[in-house]
């Protein structure tokens, strides 16, 4: 959650508040959406990840469901799979992954989550060489859950010559990957937030694409997100919408109509979007204040150790390194609220605090 630097209360974007007049404005519309939601919202949230000419999306070889946000995205995709995809039932999951991932597979029968070695402890960084060591191992046609930025809970992620290394895996083992876009524009900007998407995209690999609207629009709440299946086969993608709206009916029926229309109003008006792309990349701007902010603060109050690779890492999360005990060292002595893995939000962490921070991290350290 992205709080404001001054007043740290949950920020709602002025151009979301735009868009909801808009909306409110129009006649009242309380009627089911239908099992796939708006059309509308669904274009262009996949025009938004998979790029505006993309050829799976001109020519009807790649679907689209509005979902329940980033995890109800996860959850249909993995639902669908769990139902229709034979040829492996492995998901191969990211050590460590958004803590929400194992349990969203858990729930779909037949799914076995894997892990891939992704995060090297010692150099807090990405082990890149271990990481094609166990998908060169995993079996072959497996799905992949790869994270397109902003790695959560790492903020350590994978670089351009990387996804292109990565790539030649996934086809030749002939992976199918589920990428689950939950911080585009919250990281780095946009385009280069889904620049191994856009990669594998050109590809002729077949792909899933959970999108949150969460972070990037501040629609927390509203649950907004879009599910899409990418194929080279119209025919076939057509077959898959139906059985992807199969799967929500027996969910959930259809989701909500209200922040979808919100994000269809931002996306569909070149103004109200050009206004969200600013009040955006303000916000990715701001994390990346806070954690430079907060390795200065560390650097400055001499806490002991390296804190490099706090400031080499990306977007929303700060792993810091600090042990379970430390965490709680920090919590009990100094309410200062991080998970147990030594996760820190840069959303709630104002750059004001950041000095605050630095010398309760030495203290628990020392
Ligand atoms: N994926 C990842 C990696 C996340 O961190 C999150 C949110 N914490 C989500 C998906 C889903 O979020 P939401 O359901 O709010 O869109």
């Amino acid at each position: 959650m992205y709080r404001g630097e001054q007043d740290e209360q949950p920020y709602v974007l002025p151009c979301v508040v735009e868009a909801e007049k808009r909306v409110i404005a129009q006649p009242p519309n309380k009627e089911y959406s239908g099992y796939g939601g708006s059309a509308a919202f669904c274009r262009l949230a996949a025009e938004l990840a998979l790029g505006p000419s993309n050829a799976a999306l001109a020519d009807g070889s790649a679907v689209s469901v509005q979902a329940l946000s980033g995890t109800g995205a996860l959850r249909l995709g993995c639902e669908f799979l769990s139902r229709y995809y034979s040829p492996s039932n492995v998901v191969l999951l990211s050590s460590p992954t958004w803590v929400n991932h194992p349990h969203i597979i858990a729930r779909c029968p037949g799914l076995e989550a894997r892990p891939y070695r992704y995060y090297e402890p010692s150099t807090r960084s990405l082990d890149y060489e271990g990481m094609i060591q166990d998908l060169e191992a995993a079996p072959e046609a497996a799905i992949l859950v790869l994270h397109a930025c902003g790695h959560n809970p790492t903020g350590v992620d994978v670089s351009r010559e990387q996804w292109a290394g990565l790539l030649a895996v996934a086809q030749r083992k002939r992976f199918l990957v589920l990428w689950d876009v939950a911080y585009q524009g919250f990281v780095r900007d946009l385009e280069a937030d889904v620049e191994g998407l856009r990669l594998f995209a050109a590809s002729s690999l077949e792909m899933l694409v959970a999108q949150s609207f969460s972070k990037n629009m501040g629609l927390y709440g509203e649950r907004v997100g879009c599910l899409t299946l990418v194929t080279d086969d119209a025919a076939a993608a057509k077959g898959a919408l139906d059985l992807l709206h199969d799967a929500a009916r027996s969910m959930y029926i259809s989701p909500p109509i209200h922040g979808g229309s919100i994000a269809t109003a931002i996306l569909g008006d070149p103004e109200l979007r050009a206004q969200w792309e600013r009040e955006l990349q303000a916000m990715a701007d701001a994390m990346a204040a806070r954690r430079h902010a907060l390795h200065a603060a560390l650097v400055e109050v001499g806490a002991p150790g390296c804190w490099d690779h706090i400031a080499a890492q990306r977007g929303m999360f700060s792993f810091t390194g600090l042990t379970r005990a430390q965490c709680q060292h920090l919590t009990n002595k100094y309410h200062i609220y991080l998970s147990p893995d030594g996760r820190i939000s840069l959303g709630g962490l104002p750059v004001a605090k950041c000095k605050y921070v630095a010398e309760a991290i030495k203290d628990a350290v020392e």
